[in-house]
């Protein structure tokens, strides 16, 4: 497979209980040999996560560290409802963002409203990612989220954090296989995060990529395979 050349979701110490700073990730991504690092705090919503304000100043973060770019995310917890935990005045100052379903702000409410509320945060168009979409314990439809992706112009994520806790995420891999064959089926494009809470796992993808081996995924589906195409893909949203 082509290698991974950027990371685009991970988390500093600004989301409460992840351990790095912005620069000890840059410097991880630096020896991983990664061109761009996307930093997506929690947004509200996520216990001890950084206060909104935090995206005000993002500006006087340098563009470059450690010879990695640096892009502004944030991770926006999709809510009851179909709603996003970020104001909209927050997002507009952000490179992109990712949505994706957590329990800690977050009621299971069976399969359809689940995906029907996650569709609806999909169609946002500074959002480019749904995070780790793997989880029965909030079940998803695969065919209407796939096709959803392909419609909204969203990539949806191979977690790699997911498969490695992938005895507490109800048929995760199984959920994974189901999901990639639709998006190979219908060309929609995929992206391999950490989903780093820490700087040792910032571009650690090796458990996806065994993954996309298993099962002989088209390695031009992989967004972050192709800088200029992750780029693209993010500014053409
Ligand atoms: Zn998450
Ligand atoms: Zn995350």
């Amino acid at each position: 497979m082509k290698r991974i050349l950027a990371d685009i979701h991970t988390h500093t110490i600004a989301s409460g209980h992840a351990y790095g700073t912005i620069r000890e990730m840059a410097q991880a991504a630096s020896e991983r040999k990664l061109q761009v690092l996307g930093i997506s705090e929690h947004a509200p919503g996520i216990p001890g996560t950084a206060d909104p304000f935090y995206y005000r100043n993002l500006g006087v973060i340098p563009r470059k560290l450690y010879g990695v770019e640096i892009i502004h995310g944030c991770e926006i917890n999709v809510l009851n409802g179909g709603k996003l935990s970020l104001d909209e005045e927050y997002i507009q100052m952000l490179d992109y963002s990712i949505v994706g379903i957590h329990r800690q702000c977050y009621q299971d409410e069976g399969i359809k409203i689940n995906t029907d509320n996650l569709i609806k945060c999909m169609q946002h168009p500074k959002v480019v990612v749904v995070s780790h979409p793997d989880d029965d314990n909030t079940p998803l439809d695969y065919e209407r989220l796939v096709a959803a992706a392909k419609e909204y112009h969203v990539a949806l994520e191979l977690n790699n954090s997911s498969i490695r806790k992938k005895d507490i995420r109800l048929n995760c891999i199984e959920n994974y296989k189901k999901m990639l064959c639709l998006c190979r089926e219908l060309g929609v494009p995929i992206v391999v995060n950490s989903d780093a809470h820490d700087p040792s796992q910032v571009g650690d993808f090796e458990l996806a990529e065994n993954l996309l081996d298993e099962i002989g995924f088209d390695e031009n589906l992989v967004l972050n395979t192709d800088i200029e195409a992750l780029k693209l893909f993010i500014e053409n949203n």
